[in-house]
């Protein structure tokens, strides 16, 4: 079995989990957001696992239009001051819950996405730990 590192993501507004524990995707609980495309409004369900890009939505999600993503708890919009480098949509911002950050691009079929950890080193530990996987 090939290394799995999958992210438990935070909203960065109120601080409570993104995870749906009542709906799996590959087995693990997917990340829950409230999304707008396309004058649509509907719940996006995002694969946890790092490298995987499987989503799950109520509404048809046409491909390069920039989605809108909010926080199922407190609504807030999720946005970065980033702008994605291959295709300038904004960026949405996730607080990792082992210290640090992911922002994913918003344009739907860029597969554009950042990474930091407040410390690298410390937070490979906690995947180790956590998920056992090897
Ligand atoms: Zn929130
Ligand atoms: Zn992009």
């Amino acid at each position: 079995m090939d290394k799995i590192i999958s992210f438990n993501v935070k909203c960065p507004h109120c601080h409570r989990s993104l995870m749906d524990h009542e709906h799996l995707l590959h087995e693990l609980p997917a990340i829950k957001l409230n999304i707008e495309i396309a004058h649509q409004r509907g719940i996006l369900r995002l694969c946890s696992i790092y490298g995987c890009y499987d989503h799950e939505s109520d509404i048809q999600i046409p491909e390069h239009e920039i989605a809108r993503f909010y926080c199922p708890h407190c609504n807030k919009q999720l946005v970065a001051q980033e702008i994605c480098d291959a295709c300038s949509a904004p960026m949405v911002p996730f607080l990792l819950d082992i210290g640090g950050r992911v922002s994913i691009c918003s344009r739907s079929g860029c597969k554009k996405h950042y990474v930091a950890f407040e410390d690298i080193a410390d937070a490979i530990n906690k995947f180790y730990k956590e998920y056992g996987y090897h």
